[in-house]
């Protein structure tokens, strides 16, 4: 019997909200590369997002939890929120390949996002570790120049303009989350009141 290295996505992200563009993404990748399990990461604190106030990582952590409950591939790390300091995704994909001996990562990220990568931590070692998986999003021209073509595939999805930026925007003036994130998710921000007269960019 020949045994597939098991494929794992891993989609890092504040989630604050986790909103139906990540999991249109993930579930696409997932079917584009055959992956068996995505997990979601909430980051804890992002070297990116210092001068921003982010939701409490329980709060954050919890959203993506109810997201994801119902896709039996989907689930939640907490590697980012109960390691100390700044998140780097080279310490997130570090500590998931260690959990998961054997296994091939690949990491999905917005188009925004692995533009950015030459400045993260430890870049050139990120490549050896991982797949990148570049999704596009509504209203973003890839640049991909200077990455590794063999190490980052671009991946199409659905136009989904869906950002947790304007949904915090959207419950801070009475406007409807509802079918932006999951009714659990929508559910969840009402009964804590998050995302109430927050200052945001
Ligand atoms: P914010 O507006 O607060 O930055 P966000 O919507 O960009 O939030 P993040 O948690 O920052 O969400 O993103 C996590 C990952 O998901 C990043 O790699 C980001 O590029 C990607 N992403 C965010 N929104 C979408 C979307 N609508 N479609 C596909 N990928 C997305
Ligand atoms: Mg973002």
């Amino acid at each position: 019997m020949t045994h597939r290295r098991p494929r794992i996505g891993v989609m890092g992200g504040t989630f604050d909200p986790v909103h139906h563009g990540h999991l249109v993404a993930a579930s696409e990748a997932a079917a584009r590369f055959d992956l068996d399990e995505v997990v979601f990461a909430p980051t804890g604190r992002s070297s990116f997002k210092q001068d921003q106030v982010v939701s409490p990582a329980e709060h954050r952590y919890l959203m993506t939890v109810i997201a994801t409950a119902s896709n039996p591939r989907f689930t939640v790390s907490r590697v980012d929120l109960d390691r100390p300091g700044l998140t780097y995704t080279v310490d997130t994909l570090r500590d998931l390949s260690a959990e998961r001996a054997g296994a091939d990562l690949f990491f999905i990220s917005g188009a925004d996002a692995i533009e950015q990568i030459l400045r993260w931590k430890d870049a050139q070692e990120l490549f050896t570790m991982a797949q990148f998986v570049a999704v596009t999003r509504p209203g973003h021209q890839l640049s991909v120049a200077g990455l590794p073509p063999d190490r980052v595939q671009v991946l199409e999805v659905p136009a989904l303009a869906i950002s947790s930026t304007d949904i915090r925007a959207r419950v801070r003036a009475g406007k409807p989350a509802w079918y932006l994130v999951p009714d659990g998710v929508v559910q969840y921000i009402a009964k804590h009141g998050l995302y109430r007269g927050q200052d945001d960019e």
